[in-house]
């Protein structure tokens, strides 16, 4: 059984019961038949099916944001726009996906000798909660065009998204079983896994779960991507605008309830600066508006599950105990937890040392540039940074030296279509988006014609 709980109100939604064995390899057999009937359906006329899911998702935009926000908390408003970013997405791919796939010729001893990009099968995605909709996507988008199917295993609380993605694809003109969902437990999954016709998992989650999963695909030869945790350094430099730096700092730790892995869960600063930033970036939040992600005012929603606002609560006495000063919130209720604010925060401390999935924003003082940047990669994890300065040379200069998969320069980190999006270190390995994410799952056949 899984049981999707309104965050805000903790009242159940629904309740889901898992797929027996039985289902789970219908489900296979049918995305392997959906594979076989893609690879004979020309590229024009996948991306046409897939402008239309596009254009289904906006037109029913509104209805599946209600469901996003009820399920895991984010207010109306961000899940509206994770929608749309969606068929956005879904449109940027039908439109350049030819260009990705298009033969690669290589020169060599041969008359002719090229690159081709063929699909392989089925790919599971094992994806978590907090961005239900766009995690899948941005997976299934770019692989569904290339020819692969998908299987995905949502997190046990977004059971409602799951069937509702499937049903944007079985209601859509893609083959039968081009894209299903799967309620399995995690400890289910290994079958699943192991199945030959299962080509390659991704996975976005944790660093536990990544190295778990690995660990399976692994032992059955099959490829993975692994989209894991960050603990992202925001830098930001005497010579920053300052004001354009608190705003977006606060935007970036915010946006979500503080729960994206690419949030700025650092916020480094050099020391001159630190007072005025300070000042800042409290003015700011003390007018966020936290509560029920329903009302178009509120700015920021409940954290998903009671369980992840005990850990942070945990995480912030830790840091507090360390020496580190509280300036701003710092309660919770249930899943609401007030934006916190916590200055004085030091490398020895919970909150620069795990990744904090909150809304917990930390302030960690740096003595000059190169402090900044040895600071900003002190950690297990590598996936995104942003920089502040005015100086530009400087940032691409500086941009080299962080160990991370993207450095964001007066901006704050995001994923985009158009960009490779992944990490280095414990945030994990491989590339989502972009041509080098299209590729990730493709056969990278050598034909080679003497
Ligand atoms: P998990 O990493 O446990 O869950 C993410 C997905 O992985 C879910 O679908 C989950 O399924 C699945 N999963 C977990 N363990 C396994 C396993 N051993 N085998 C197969 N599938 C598995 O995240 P949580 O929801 O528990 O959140 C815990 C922490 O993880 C957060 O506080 C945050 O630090 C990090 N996290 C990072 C995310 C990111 O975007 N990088 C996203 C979510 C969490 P199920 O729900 O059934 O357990």
């Amino acid at each position: 059984m899984f049981t999707s709980i309104n965050p805000f109100t903790q009242e159940t939604i629904a309740v889901y019961t898992a797929h027996t064995p039985e289902e789970i390899e219908q489900k296979l057999q049918l995305g392997h038949k959906a594979y076989r009937e893609l690879l004979q359906i020309p590229l024009e006329q996948r991306r046409q099916w897939m402008m239309q899911v596009a254009q289904s998702m906006k037109d029913n935009a509104d209805e599946h944001a209600a469901l996003i926000t009820q399920e895991m908390g984010k207010t109306l408003k961000e899940a509206r726009a994770e929608v749309l970013k969606c068929a956005t997405s879904a449109e940027y791919y039908a439109e350049n996906i030819v260009e990705m796939l298009a033969h690669k010729p290589i020169g060599s001893d041969a008359y002719k000798s090229y690159v081709s990009y063929e699909p392989k099968g089925i790919i599971l995605a094992i994806m978590p909660w907090n961005f239900p909709y766009w995690q899948v996507f941005r997976f299934a988008i770019p692989n569904i065009l290339a020819g692969n199917t998908g299987i995905l295993k949502h997190a046990s609380n977004v059971s409602g998204c799951a069937l509702a993605i499937e049903k944007i694809f079985s209601e859509s003109n893609f083959p039968a079983g081009t894209f299903q969902s799967l309620l399995i437990s995690s400890k289910d999954i290994e079958p699943v896994i192991a199945d030959p016709r299962v080509q390659g998992v991704t996975l976005t989650g944790s660093t536990p779960a990544g190295k778990s999963v690995a660990a399976l695909a692994g032992k059955y030869i099959k490829k993975t991507v692994l989209e894991l945790g960050g603990s992202d350094p925001f830098i930001v430099l005497k010579d920053a605008d300052l004001e354009a730096a608190a705003k977006t700092a606060v935007q970036g730790r915010m946006q979500n309830a503080g729960q994206s892995c690419i949030a700025a869960k650092r916020w480094i600063v050099e020391k001159d600066i630190v007072p005025a930033f300070t000042a800042e970036v409290k003015r700011i939040l003390q007018d966020l508006k936290q509560g029920d992600p329903t009302q178009e005012s509120t700015q920021m929603g409940p954290m998903a599950r009671p369980d992840l606002a005990e850990e942070l609560a945990k995480q912030l006495q830790d840091s507090v105990n360390q020496g580190a000063k509280l300036e701003l919130g710092g309660t919770h209720e249930g899943c609401n937890f007030a934006p916190t604010l916590l200055t004085g925060v030091t490398n020895k401390m919970t909150a620069f040392k795990e990744e904090t999935f909150g809304p917990l924003a930390v302030i960690i003082e740096a003595a000059d540039e190169a402090d900044a940047i040895a600071l900003a990669n002190e950690t297990e994890f590598g996936l995104g940074a942003a920089l502040w300065t005015s100086d530009l040379d400087k940032a691409a200069q500086l941009a080299t030296q962080i160990e991370s998969g993207n450095v964001f320069i007066n901006a704050m980190v995001r994923s985009d279509a158009r960009l490779p999006f992944g990490g280095v270190k414990q945030s994990g390995y491989g590339r989502e988006l972009s041509l080098e994410g299209t590729h990730e799952f493709l056969n990278v056949k050598t034909v080679y014609i003497q």
